[in-house]
């Protein structure tokens, strides 16, 4: 029987042996570093923290589950996920990126796969595919996308970077961290690898650092486990205990974030002190029909440019309800403003040229009272 999303994020395992002992609902925190062999030359399937931990093999299993993948390892943030996924790449790869990304994925790009590996890394608008198809080299080797993207809520056609893709013989990555399994499947149209920063929805409670790397094939399974093992970013046993707990609410959280998203996107359009709405909830959004053709959801991450920047200062500096703090996707509703914090580290040239100015804000939406928000965001923005 196959479950859909939202059962898989209660049930999405068989229960393990040491469950059944106890026939405990909740799965245990196997606090433990090493493990016993019942004899020489056997192993129980744990032998090292490092390598395995029953906790932790629950969540991988539940989120490989989510995302029809092969398999998945959880790390112990977004950014050791994506870390395993420069390594998982040739020396000397030229990739393909999404032109907006998350600023931190770009640091390690330039920081350490551009300096240390001699990698080349272009940043394009991906959603147009006839942009991506323009820079293709002989030495590109993978696509890497966001969709939605960071902070510009730019859509990408995953069908079509698929074939683009096969034709070149690359391999397509993509960060599904703002739409997550419980919306988006990028594996089962064509991707080879997908990451997430599990810190934001997938957590959901803005507590807890995770990130998950899951692969479609065997192959890339193979060498994502050895280096998993190797490096160790691992997650913690209770931090995988609470990630499981996060995900249990995945599917309510999101419906909820997404519902509020959509009612503050309109009304935020028609502020008088807002210039622009970027939200992909909203049917004039450029990529609203793509979304819709390859997810089951939206989302509930908003940006939005004010008529001026002392407007966008002033608000981040007067919002009660909302928070000025950086990550997004838990259950309380924070405000970033991308210049000085997610996008920092990008020249000012290419974050003028992305769109990433002064005025711009960016919104992740949380559970609270849709009106309680609209009447937040109004005393700030007035
Ligand atoms: N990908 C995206 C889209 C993000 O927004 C972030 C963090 O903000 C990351 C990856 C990195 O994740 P983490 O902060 O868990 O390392």
């Amino acid at each position: 029987m196959t479950y859909k999303p939202d059962t898989l994020c209660v049930h999405h395992a068989p229960r393990m042996q040491a469950d059944h002992s106890y026939g405990a609902i909740a799965i245990p925190i196997y606090q433990t570093a090493s493990y016993a062999h019942p004899g020489v030359g056997q192993s129980t399937g744990y032998d090292y923290v490092r390598e395995s931990n029953p906790t932790r093999r629950e969540l991988e299993q539940t989120v490989n589950a989510l995302e029809n993948a092969f398999d998945t390892v959880a790390t112990s943030s977004g950014m050791a996920a994506l870390s395993i996924a420069l390594e998982l790449l040739e020396t000397k790869t030229h990739v393909i990126c999404s032109r907006d990304l998350y600023g931190g994925s770009v640091r390690l790009f330039e920081h350490v796969g551009a300096a240390r590996r001699g990698m080349r890394f272009s940043y394009v608008h991906t959603e147009n595919p006839e942009e991506v198809l323009q820079h293709i080299a002989p030495d590109t080797g993978a696509l890497y996308i966001e969709t939605p993207s960071n902070p510009m809520m730019h859509v990408t056609d995953l069908r079509r970077m698929k074939e683009i893709a096969d034709a070149h013989g690359l391999l397509l990555i993509v960060d599904n961290t703002f739409l997550t399994p419980y919306y988006q499947n990028p594996i089962p149209l064509g991707a080879d690898m997908v990451v997430h920063s599990g810190t934001k929805f997938l957590g959901g409670h803005n507590d807890t650092a995770a990130g998950f790397l899951s692969v479609a094939d065997e192959e890339l399974a193979k060498k994502m486990r050895h280096l998993y093992k190797t490096i160790g970013p691992c997650l913690s046993p209770f931090d995988s205990f609470l990630l499981i707990r996060g995900i249990k609410t995945l599917a309510i959280r999101m419906d909820k974030q997404q519902e509020n998203a959509l009612k503050l996107a309109k009304w935020l359009k028609h502020h008088e002190n807002v210039k622009e709405v970027y939200y992909v909830g909203l049917p004039e959004h450029p990529g609203h029909e793509i979304n819709k053709s390859q997810s089951r959801g939206f989302g509930s991450m908003i940006s939005f440019r004010t008529k001026t920047a002392d407007i966008a200062k002033r608000a981040l500096e007067r919002i009660r309800i909302v928070s000025y703090a950086e990550s997004l996707g838990g259950v309380e509703s924070l405000m970033t403003y991308p210049m000085l914090q997610t996008h920092a580290d990008l020249s000012p040239q290419i974050r003028e040229e992305i769109g990433i100015t002064d005025t711009l804000l960016r919104l992740s939406v949380g559970i609270e009272n849709a009106e309680d928000l609209m009447e937040d965001l109004e005393q700030a923005l007035r």
